[in-house]
């Protein structure tokens, strides 16, 4: 079962849920097919995304939770390359996902240090964050990434929804 949104409805779509939710897309279309779980040893969300079928994925972090990135998110192995866009309420994580896992596992180790640090900043201060200076910490935190050979990327909302088509 799956649930067809158009691109320009996006946002307002994913804005009215608590949990995770993810799917595939298309160009003009986001498919909503995947839902929350929970893991029992640490209490946090994941879903589990289509890579097996689909090289095109995205899911949505709730602000409660954290709009960044996980470990797993940055981590994850796929068999072919892949666009992963990770939605939020202030922007789009945008991350491309290489199928070749030794130079993945590099990367891993590389970048391991700077999720950590973001990871640990964002825990203490994301409530307290205001939105444009949340949207300024994620470009940092993307371009520091990028400087080390991952392809990550995070656009605001307003740069989405002008551009169309980011994808
Ligand atoms: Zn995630």
């Amino acid at each position: 079962m799956s649930k067809r949104i158009h691109i320009n409805d996006v946002f307002r779509y994913v804005s009215k849920f608590d949990h995770e939710i993810g799917g595939h897309y298309t160009r003009d279309f986001f498919f909503h097919s995947v839902n929350s779980q929970t893991n029992a040893t640490n209490g946090r969300q994941f879903v589990f995304l289509p890579f097996e079928t689909k090289t095109k994925v995205w899911h949505y972090h709730p602000r409660p939770y954290g709009m960044w990135p996980s470990f797993e998110d940055l981590t994850a192995r796929t068999k072919k390359d892949t666009r992963s866009l990770i939605f939020t309420d202030v922007g789009v994580w945008i991350l491309n996902i290489v199928a070749n896992i030794d130079s993945q596992i590099e990367l891993l180790h590389i970048t391991r240090h700077l999720w950590t640090e973001f990871h640990r900043h964002m825990l203490h201060h994301h409530h307290s964050l205001s939105d444009r200076d949340t949207m300024t910490t994620f470009k940092t935190f993307a371009r520091a990434m990028r400087e080390h050979g991952y392809n990550l990327k995070f656009i605001t909302k307003e740069e989405f929804i002008r551009s169309k088509s980011p994808i």
